[in-house]
């Protein structure tokens, strides 16, 4: 593995001067699931990237230090107009929100429009100007009932994940015309992975996220979003589970849960973008108070309006 648990007398000092400057900014340092582990542990809220813009929203910080990929931050940006967000890496980005553009979603939009009523549901895991040609957002967590509320008579299209559409599409019946893109790291896991690490571990109960293939949800005791994972690990009363997500969140399932047994579906879901932030680059940025993301108000307004009409939704998760 790459990265370093940050158990060191170097990283001491570093994370006192982030202490500091997090202080002297008036700042809130925002951690995603994924991250490295001592990236969490001197975050100020860990969590799923809406549900941390959201309670970010809620703070009287003036600056926000997003440790995620670059969407998370633009999310953060939008939710936050007043607020200045930072992401620490500029290049900390996502190939699945990346598989997509603008220009071609409102050529599909134009392509199905054609004697139909379109409406496009958009995975948060998109950029703000995907965000911006949608009309509603969805989260791992809420794509069903985001589907259910879309009005029968309408086409429903999806992006940019495949297999979070074929997801919503056996949960609801629904036909879901999508966007072929996917998550590598989640995409990758095979039915072999799954089947090797439930001989491993015959007690454990296997939790998979919805960005996994149809074939590897049919294996899961349980479908969830990260924090639906920790929750859920949490009130359970098994003690063993396999997690067939991205292993950074072994770390915070492990730490709010001393007496279970975490297993990874395969070692290798890591996710090299989310990775691309330590305690080094968070040091540099708050004291450079750079990159910056902003997105631009036109742009904000209409994505805004896409997360919105998705948090009215009374769905209860995010
Ligand atoms: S884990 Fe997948 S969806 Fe999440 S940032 Fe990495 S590539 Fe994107």
């Amino acid at each position: 593995m790459a990265y370093t648990t940050g158990i060191t007398d170097e990283s001491k000092d570093i994370k006192d001067e982030i202490k500091a400057l997090l202080h002297k900014r008036k700042a809130i340092l925002l951690a995603h699931n994924y991250q490295r582990p001592e990236v969490q542990d001197i975050a100020d809220l860990c969590g799923d990237s809406l549900e941390l813009s959201i309670k970010a929203s809620q703070t009287d910080a003036a600056v926000i230090v997003f440790c995620g990929v670059h969407f998370m931050a633009e999310t953060a940006s939008i939710l936050c107009p007043d607020k200045k967000v930072i992401l620490p890496v500029s290049n900390a980005g996502c190939p699945m929100a990346d598989m997509i553009t603008a220009k071609e979603l409102r050529r599909k939009k134009e392509g199905l429009s054609k004697g139909k009523r379109v409406i496009v549901i958009s995975y948060v895991n998109t950029t703000a100007d995907i965000k911006a040609e949608t009309d509603i957002c969805c989260t791992s967590a809420n794509v069903i009932q985001v589907v259910n509320s879309v009005d029968t008579s309408r086409q429903i299209f999806m992006t940019p994940d495949k297999n979070l559409a074929q997801y919503a599409i056996k949960h609801t019946g629904r036909n879901i015309v999508y966007w072929e893109g996917f998550c590598p790291v989640h995409n990758n896991l095979t039915v072999g992975q799954v089947r090797e690490a439930k001989s491993a571990h015959p007690e454990a109960l296997f939790l998979a996220h919805p960005e996994c293939p149809p074939e590897i949800l049919d294996l899961a005791d349980e479908v969830k979003s990260t924090s639906g994972m920790i929750a859920y690990a949490g009130s359970s009363e098994s003690r063993e589970f396999i997690i067939g997500t991205e292993i950074g969140i072994l770390h915070p399932l492990s730490k709010a849960n001393p007496g279970k047994s975490f297993f990874p579906a395969d070692p290798g879901m890591i996710c090299s973008d989310m990775k691309k932030i330590g305690l080094r680059e968070i040091l540099t940025a708050l004291q450079t108070m750079q990159p910056e993301v902003k997105v631009p108000r036109e742009i904000r307004e209409k994505a805004k309006g896409a997360v919105d009409r998705m948090l009215a939704i009374p769905s209860g998760d995010l």
